[in-house]
Parts: C-alpha cells; sequence; structure tokens
C-alpha cells in the first residue's frame, strides 16, 4: 500500500465514495476547465475493483511493480515512478530540453533525478 492508494469503497476514477455517490447520483467524472468547471473525463460506470494486470500493462506499468498501483486513481496512474514504469526514466539530451522541460542533460524529465549519479552512489 503507498499513500496514494483509495479506500475499497471509493472509485478509482472519480474519487468519491459509493455512499456519496449513491446519496447523490453522481455520474462518474472528473471536473475541471477552471471557471468554467466543465467536465474533463467521464466514464460509463464507477470503478470500485482493483486495477488488474491488463489494466496496469495498458497504463505503462512494469509487472514487478503492479502491486503498488492497484488502487491508483486513475489521474495518477501516468504518473507513477519511473522506476515502476515500463519506459523508465526520460533523460533530456539537449540544451533545449531545459527551456522545454526544466531539466537539464542527463536529468529526468519526469522526476527530476539524475539516474546517472544516482546508480553510482548506490
Ligand atoms: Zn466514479
Ligand atoms: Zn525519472
Amino acid at each position: 500500500m503507498s499513500s496514494n492508494d483509495l479506500a475499497l469503497d471509493v472509485c478509482l476514477q472519480c474519487g468519491e465514495s459509493r455512499e456519496s455517490v449513491k446519496a447523490n447520483e453522481y455520474i462518474c467524472g472528473i471536473m475541471g476547465g477552471g471557471e468554467y468547471n466543465e467536465l474533463i473525463m467521464d466514464w460509463p460506470t464507477h470503478r470500485w475493483a482493483d486495477w488488474n494486470d491488463r489494466e496496469l500493462t495498458a497504463a505503462g506499468i512494469k509487472s514487478g511493480s503492479f502491486h503498488k498501483y492497484r488502487r491508483t486513481p486513475i489521474q495518477s496512474l501516468p504518473y507513477s515512478d519511473c522506476k515502476d514504469m515500463v519506459r523508465g526514466h526520460i533523460l533530456a539530451t539537449k540544451e533545449t530540453d531545459y527551456r522545454d522541460y526544466g531539466a537539464k542533460i542527463g536529468q529526468c524529465i519526469d522526476c527530476r533525478q539524475y539516474p546517472e549519479i544516482a546508480k553510482k552512489a548506490d
């Protein structure tokens, strides 16, 4: 379990509990868009069950790390730790990456670590 995990009675998509969904007849969706407060994502049904292996694979999670992400909110899955993702770190390779992503050459655009330096320190 990580601190990111949602409780068993909470929808992995909209983050509402079964109780509040029932009481308010909430549809499954996420509001956003600032002042317009519009629905930015929505799903036909709420999702109470843990993510299965196929879904975590589709989200880019390594099979050895599935157990950490069974109850991670759907919006957080794309921002999982680089070490748990099949893609690994995304290293900045050119000077302009600093302007575009705020990462220097050899630094990960996503998590801001320097994997080569971290490796040497191990
Ligand atoms: Zn929902
Ligand atoms: Zn990284």
